[in-house]
């Protein structure tokens, strides 16, 4: 500080204190140079805004190559601009106001010119300095004024660039969305070219697989072919041989026909011959059986020859009344078509029946029935046992006519078989077939062709041996559901199974037409009177009854009588188609061995010695 007084003048210059408002003075035509044009300012932001801008335009153009450049061209052309405001800004700023801080840079202590600091005193360098300032300022705003102009056309240009580049956005934004679509649209046809490229690969697998499997045909073809020449040659060949074979063929048809015109006649050859045969042996046939004793053998007073097989003799020993003369032995001597001894098995029997059974389907009647009293093996002959040895006539002649049928059937034969069981008690008759209560209305009919029928009989068609085998298991468990009502009622009736033949021989124009008959008959034991009464009595004479009738029918027919009493009985009218001069009858006496049984047998074998005398008229086939 001087010590010399100084006038405060208009030259005085202000203290470093005060200096800022003379400054303000000072300075006041370049800031309002500056106030004139605000503008500058303005550039920064538009410079701003253009930075601003800058990035999303580079952004947006990065990826296309030609625009880029153009925006980098700018870029360069704003970059330098940018450094240039921030000076001017600096500057500005300083200007508007905070002399403090913005001196600082601009306005060194020293005066601006780097000199030594001038003396209080020194106003006259303090002015020239300042003029020095004032020149350097003036400069320098003529310079930013430079400047802003400069970023003025600057930004003119990068506003009209940015608008072409705007635009130039839109048309590539279009182009974009333009090759977006394209591109959405080859995705598609990318994904039908793949679709098409696998349809293609496997399509090439399949034709290489065919190639290959044509290749291969191609391989069997050839020698197929070289087959086929082959075949053909042996097919010519064949077809001479064929020719003559044809010639061949003709000429044996024609003797086939002969042959089975032959074989024909040999048919009925054979059917004539077998029934003049039967005839020879006698269209009545007796056969006595023994059964064996319980205990196994036969007794004394039964005696069968040993030489033959056809005598049989009962002896009896009578004591001396007077007890003088010796005992008298009488022989009662009976002969038959056959005597089967204790001994013979169902086998050997029935091989003598099954003639007959050839004869009931060469179209006779066959009779076969089993007479004597009770215990004496009549069911036994007849129906046997299950096991299959001790199987009876029944079942083994209906498996025989099941067979034989077969066998004719090759021969131009056709058969329908109809088979009832039907059970004669008291003179009533039962049908075995129906299971139901006791059928009433069952009446023996004869047709106006002389057959013979039952009203409201079961008539059961059967096809096989086990359908029959069947109904006769039915009849036996119907029968013996009567039994257990009465007493031993199957010794006391008769029963009947029948089995109607039809045949037809379709190729011939030939028929035949039969019934093959085969009687259990009730026991024809004779009872004391006075054992016999009340129902016990009825039995016995309905029993008795139609067994002498059966006799009487017999003798009838073996004495040729004009009338034979066939509806004296319900027996001999149901069998009289059996038992006329149409058919074959077979009876079986079936005799007990033991000796309290002879007065039985004795009778037994003279009622069949008297059957065996019959001789009945020469049978004749139901043929037409
Ligand atoms: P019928 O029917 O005459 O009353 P069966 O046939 O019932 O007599 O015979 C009486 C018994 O004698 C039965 O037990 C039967 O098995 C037996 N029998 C009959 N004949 C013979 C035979 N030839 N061999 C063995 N057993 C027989
Ligand atoms: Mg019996």
């Amino acid at each position: 500080m001087s010590r010399l007084p100084i006038r405060p003048s208009k030259r005085d210059l202000p203290t470093s204190s005060s200096s800022s408002s003379e400054n303000g003075q000072d300075f006041a035509p370049a800031q309002k140079k500056i106030r004139k044009d605000p503008e500058p300012v303005k550039p920064h932001a538009a410079a701003t805004i253009i930075g601003g801008r800058r990035n999303p335009v580079a952004a947006t153009r990065a990826p296309i190559s030609r625009p880029v450049r153009g925006v980098g061209a700018a870029t360069v052309a704003v970059g330098p601009s940018r450094g240039v405001l921030k000076q001017s800004i600096a500057s500005t700023a300083a200007k508007g106001g905070n002399v403090k801080q913005t001196a600082a840079p601009t306005c060194p202590k020293t005066g601006g010119v780097g000199g030594p600091k001038r003396q209080a005193w020194d106003l006259k360098g303090k002015f020239s300095d300042m003029e020095g300032k004032v020149r350097n300022y003036q400069t320098k705003v003529k310079a930013t004024n430079q400047e802003n102009e400069a970023l003025k056309e600057t930004m003119v240009q990068s506003q009209s660039r940015v608008v072409e580049m705007e635009k130039t956005l839109a048309r590539q934004k279009s182009q974009i969305s333009e090759y977006e679509a394209e591109l959405q649209a080859l995705s598609g046809v990318r994904d039908e070219l793949e679709m098409v490229s696998s349809d293609k690969s496997t399509l090439e697998k399949e034709l290489s697989n065919l190639e290959s499997k044509h290749k291969v045909m191609e391989t069997v073809r050839d020698s197929q072919e070289i087959e086929l020449q082959t075949l053909k040659k042996t097919l010519a060949r064949l077809q001479v041989t064929v020719r003559d074979q044809e010639e061949e063929v003709c000429s044996l048809k024609d003797t086939v026909v002969q042959q089975k015109d032959e074989l024909h006649a040999g048919e009925m050859d054979r059917r004539r011959l077998h029934n003049d045969i039967q005839e020879l042996k006698g269209n009545i046939r007796v056969f006595c059986r023994v059964r064996p004793l319980v205990e196994g053998g036969l007794s004394k007073h039964i005696q069968l020859a040993a030489s033959d097989n056809k005598t049989i003799t009962l002896a009896k020993t009578e004591e001396s009344h007077t007890g003088k003369t010796a005992d008298t032995q009488k022989n009662y001597n009976f002969n038959f078509d056959r005597v089967f001894g204790p001994q013979s098995l169902q086998q050997e029997v029935f091989e003598e029946i099954s003639l007959l059974v050839q004869s009931a389907l060469d179209g006779y009647n066959v009779c076969c029935f089993a007479y004597g009293q009770t215990g004496s093996g009549k069911t036994y002959t007849m129906e046997g046992d299950e096991c299959d040895e001790s199987r009876g006539v029944i079942p083994r002649a209906v498996k025989q006519i099941f067979r034989a049928a077969e066998k004719l059937g090759a021969k131009g034969w056709e058969f329908t078989f109809t088979a009832s069981f039907v059970e004669i008690y008291n003179e009533t008759l039962q049908d075995l077939l129906y299971s139901g209560k006791a059928r009433k209305g069952l009446e023996i009919r004869k047709s106006t062709n002389n057959e013979v029928t039952i009203t409201n009989l079961t008539y059961e068609r059967v096809c096989n041996e086990d359908q029959v085998l069947g109904l006769i298991m039915l009849a036996n468990r119907n029968r013996s559901t009567a039994q257990t009502a009465q007493n031993d009622r199957s010794s006391r009736s008769h029963s009947v199974f029948q089995l109607d033949i039809e045949g037809v021989n379709v190729g011939r124009d030939v028929k035949c037409k039969s019934t093959l008959c085969l009687v259990d008959l009730a026991g024809s034991e004779r009872m004391l009177k006075s054992q016999s009464q009340g129902e016990r009595f009825k039995e016995m004479t309905a029993i008795n009854g139609s067994l002498s009738n059966l006799g009487i029918v017999i003798t009838a027919l073996a004495n040729k009588e004009s009338h034979v009493p066939y509806r004296n009985s319900k027996l001999t009218y149901l069998l009289q188609g059996c038992l006329g001069g149409n058919s074959k009858t077979l009876m079986f006496v079936n005799i007990a061995p033991e000796p309290d049984s002879f007065g039985e047998t004795l009778n037994s074998l003279r009622f069949a010695s008297k059957v065996n005398d019959c001789v009945i008229g020469t049978a004749n086939a139901n043929r037409k």
